[in-house]
């Protein structure tokens, strides 16, 4: 075997949203890394193109809606210990705030904030990480800079990310790290959602230093590094992947 401190060689990890974009790409390249995978996700079909897609032996594949506690519970009852949890599964929200309407806030809230908070406790509660594991939330880089409509969502990545280093703060006595990821605009059905044409796209892209959108396994491969032994004196931070976008 070859020296890699980034390899997931004898690693068990848990992907959410690994039915598309971020998620899927995460749990493929983790696979080849060596990891053995627990991936979830709304959609049967897609989830299971993922799971077809991974390397190696013996992943598992849950299926469930995040915003349902019940989904939640029987999620986390398949669940072996884990050395490594990437809560990515989250929705955009464009919406100026007149127009915000309760079903929406519940729902944002709920994917994006909310559910990566209760698996975060009933992991821990039910002592299903292994010292030494790291969890990883996705949140975003638009909050750095709020613009109008992105009120929901901006909010819930802010909030995500502070979670995330009260997580590292109390969880470092046992040796279990969190960080959080910050992707600028990348190529998944996500951007495709929002309000913006395609030549609205096309124009953002040129606004980053490196000109162009960011792909998906450019953040899975930043994920990497923070589940890996590589990162293992890294914990409470922010780690941007945005193509120079936020640089100052
Ligand atoms: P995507 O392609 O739309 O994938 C989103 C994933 O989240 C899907 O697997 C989806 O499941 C899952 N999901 C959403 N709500 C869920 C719920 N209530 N229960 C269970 N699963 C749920 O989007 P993406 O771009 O990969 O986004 C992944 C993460 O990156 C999100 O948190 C997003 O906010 C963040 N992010 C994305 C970008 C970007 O430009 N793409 C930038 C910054 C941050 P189904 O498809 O099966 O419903």
């Amino acid at each position: 075997m070859s020296y890699n401190p980034y390899s997931l060689e004898g690693k068990t990890v848990f992907v959410t949203g690994a039915s598309s974009g971020i998620g899927r790409s995460t749990a493929i390249e983790c696979s080849k890394l060596g990891a053995k995978l627990i991936i979830t996700g709304r959609n049967i079909e897609r989830l299971q193109q993922t799971f077809e897609r991974l390397e190696g032996e013996g992943h598992i594949l849950v299926a469930g809606d995040l915003i349902s506690k019940d989904d939640i519970n029987s999620i986390i009852k398949q669940l072996s210990p884990l050395d490594g949890v990437v809560c990515n599964a989250g929705i955009p929200n464009t919406l100026p705030i007149q127009f915000i309407k309760d079903d929406v806030i519940q729902e944002v809230f709920g994917s994006n904030l909310i559910s990566p908070i209760i698996i975060t406790k009933e992991l821990i509660k039910k002592k299903l990480l292994k010292s030494g594991s790291s969890i990883i939330f996705t949140s975003s880089i638009g909050h750095y800079r709020p613009t109008s409509g992105n009120s929901l969502y901006g909010t819930t990545k802010a909030a995500i990310e502070y979670f995330s280093k009260y997580v590292a703060k109390e969880m470092a006595s046992k040796k279990i790290r969190c960080n959080s990821v910050h992707p600028g605009m990348v190529e998944t059905p996500l951007i495709h959602r929002g309000n913006f044409t395609e030549a609205q796209l096309e124009e953002d892209a040129k606004r980053y230093p490196l000109k162009r959108f960011g792909r998906p396994e450019e953040i899975a491969w930043a994920i990497i590094y923070l589940l890996s032994d590589a990162s293992s004196w890294v914990t409470g931070h922010s780690l941007v992947i945005d193509g120079g976008m936020t640089m100052r």
